[in-house]
């Protein structure tokens, strides 16, 4: 390619809403361009790059014996209506709807569960088929409260999304675990760095899933792990053992009502206590409790969370401990917290002062299990401006109390497998895998005859990677203050020949011209800049765009030699004559390279 004609519109200043380095640097050198809130325009560059991950996804993908199909982006209303889960994706806002002329409703394709499992019960009839896996890479529509962060908060996306069909959980189990693998496999031929950890299920279902996940500092996600015992887990889902509250010598033997006027926040009340009578309270001994909304399609229930005075509730695990509660009733599609009328309704007090004691009236109220046999805390008395101190959930509670993992782990507490301190990062998800179970085969009687002639749903599970963020990742996790630096097998290009002299210096034009054209028939894929420009803004440009090998013929040509830079390393003098074939096994073994750490990849 010319960089003549290849219309190059790199930019030099960041452009205003980008937060992050992939955003910043993918809109400057040109691969994309904004064409509206939460929407890009992939150019000519980014068009190769994502070509390239999707190339290898699918291979990998296709490895594991999946098939490639391609499934319509307008999904109709009915068939969302069959799963149960229209519902849940109208209360969240996640999908966008079109109507047809005729009135009809479609969702434009957040994911296929629906579709495939639909597609199965048609053209899957007979466990001898078992098990089959399908899959697509289409674009996915979201209507996300917050597109940020360039490409990898968007609400038009490529989603490589893969379905399985089982008859034995051990089936699904393989299948699972061969996906696991193929994903993994997947980023190490694309220079990414992932790892996989425990996720919850959320909106998608099922009974296990893990999430791949690439250490950012800029990340979304938070993600509590242990080196040693090999543990990780999405915040969402992480559990670990709280350290024990210090003794509290002076707690009084039964729950007593005290006046702490004008104290608001725990530490306060705290404070309070401390200076009135009751010495050596801390955080640790207090009850939080949050009071919420939760929404499921026919009503809302009130409901209250509690957690140690020093913790947080995480509210994935306490929207999934309501949705188990209600049952039939659920699920609970929205959590939020209470209005200050509701909490006064539900507490008789001002908010601040609601605890498990007389007079709290909420449909449940939820104890994180590690407070089990902990006490005597100190918990709100449901009276404005009044604690109750000494309080023994299992001996003073009112209301009945429901046990469940609700609290948010930090770092600090003890890992579930290993006992040793967790810790905490941020990561960037770029890959997710389900056991789905029978959820969506047995919503849409999807069944298949089984060995002795009984009908029976599928076994399923479901499998996604963010193709267009995975390349926006690969930048998060290589550029340098020049510009990107792209791992071979994500490059638009791979090298760029660039001729640096006084115009019209026919020994380096010719070559430049030269070593184009050998590289050209060697199959690589290489740039010949021939613009009419200073050799520093080109330099400038190809740092930016990230190009893996630049090869400059300049002055040493005089000594039949030209210039080989690598993308962040240094510059190397090599003969002219060896330069086409000195590249061509540069390329080479740089991608076979990301090839040998695939296949180490266990
Ligand atoms: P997130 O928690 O980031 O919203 P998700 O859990 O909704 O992701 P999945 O439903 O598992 O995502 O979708 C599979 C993959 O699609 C994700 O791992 C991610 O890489 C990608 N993805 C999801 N939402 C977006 C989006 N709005 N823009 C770009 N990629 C996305
Ligand atoms: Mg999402």
């Amino acid at each position: 390619m010319r960089a003549s004609r290849m219309n190059l519109a790199t930019l030099r200043e960041d452009p205003a809403d980008a937060e992050i380095a992939s955003h910043r640097l993918l809109v400057r050198a040109g691969f994309i361009a904004k064409s509206g809130s939460g929407l890009y325009l992939y150019g000519p560059l980014m068009h190769r790059s994502l070509d390239k991950a999707r190339r290898v996804i699918a291979e990998e993908i296709s490895r594991t014996g999946a098939l490639e199909i391609t499934m319509p982006i307008l999904q109709e209303q009915a068939l969302w209506e069959r799963s149960g889960r229209w519902a849940t994706y109208q209360a969240s806002r996640t999908m966008l709807t079109v109507k047809d002329r005729g009135d009809m409703v479609f969702g434009l394709a957040p994911t296929a569960e629906e579709v495939v499992t639909d597609y199965a019960s048609q053209v899957v009839s007979s466990y001898r088929q078992l098990p089959v896996c399908f899959f697509q890479q289409h674009t996915k529509f979201r209507d996300e409260i917050r597109p940020r962060f360039g490409l990898m908060r968007v609400k038009e996306f490529i989603m490589m999304d893969a379905y399985s069909f089982h008859d034995s959980e051990a089936s699904l189990g393989e299948t699972y675990e061969s996906m696991r693998v193929a994903y993994l496999r997947a980023f190490t031929r694309l220079g990414l760095e992932a790892f996989a950890v425990e996720a919850d299920t959320g909106a998608i279902g099922g009974s296990g899933s893990h999430e791949f996940m690439v250490a950012a500092a800029v990340g979304e996600d938070a993600i509590i792990f242990q080196n040693e015992s090999g543990y990780g887990a999405n915040v969402e889902r992480a559990s670990g053992r709280i350290p024990a509250a210090p003794a509290w010598a002076g707690a009084p033997a039964a729950s007593t009502l005290v006046h702490t006027p004008g104290v608001g926040s725990i530490a306060d009340v705290m404070a309070f206590l401390n200076a009135n009578g009751f010495a050596g309270v801390t955080a640790q001994h207090g009850l939080k409790c949050v009071l919420f909304a939760a929404k499921t399609a026919a009503a809302e229930h009130l409901v209250a969370a509690f957690v140690r005075g020093d913790r947080d509730v995480n509210e994935v695990k306490f929207t999934n401990t309501v949705t188990r509660l209600l049952g039939e009733a659920g699920p609970v599609l929205t959590l939020r917290p209470m209005h200050p009328d509701e909490v006064r309704a539900c507490t008789g007090a001002e908010p601040g002062y609601a605890g498990p004691g007389a007079g709290l009236k909420v449909a449940f109220a939820v104890v994180d299990s590690q407070l089990k046999g902990v006490g005597p805390l100190v918990a709100g008395a449901n009276r404005t401006d009044h604690h109750l101190v000494g309080f023994v959930l299992e001996r003073d509670a009112q209301v009945p109390l429901q046990w469940d993992d609700i609290v948010r782990t930090v770092a600090g507490d003890a890992c579930p497998r290993s006992g040793k301190p967790l810790n905490e990062k941020r990561g960037i998800e770029v890959g997710h895998i389900f056991k789905l179970g029978t959820k969506y085969s047995a919503a849409m009687k999807a069944e298949y005859m089984d060995k002795d002639g009984s009908r029976r749903p599928f076994i399923m599970g479901c499998y996604g990677i963010g193709s267009s963020r995975v390349v926006a990742a690969a930048v998060e996790q290589h550029h340098d203050a020049d510009g990107i630096v792209w791992p071979l097998s994500l490059a638009p290009y791979q090298v760029v020949v660039v001729p640096a002299g006084k115009p019209g210096d026919a020994a380096i034009e010719q070559a430049a011209q030269g070593l184009y054209r050998d590289l050209q028939a060697a199959g690589i894929e290489v740039i010949l800049d021939d613009r009419d420009a200073k050799p520093g803004v080109k330099f400038k440009d190809w740092d930016l765009i990230g190009i893996p090998l630049r090869i400059v013929a300049g002055k040493a040509i005089a000594q039949a030699q030209v210039e080989f830079k690598p993308r962040g390393g240094a510059v190397e003098l090599v003969p002219v004559a060896e330069a086409a074939a000195r590249a061509t096994a540069w390329v080479r073994d740089g991608l076979a390279r990301l090839a040998a750490a695939a296949d180490a990849v266990r």
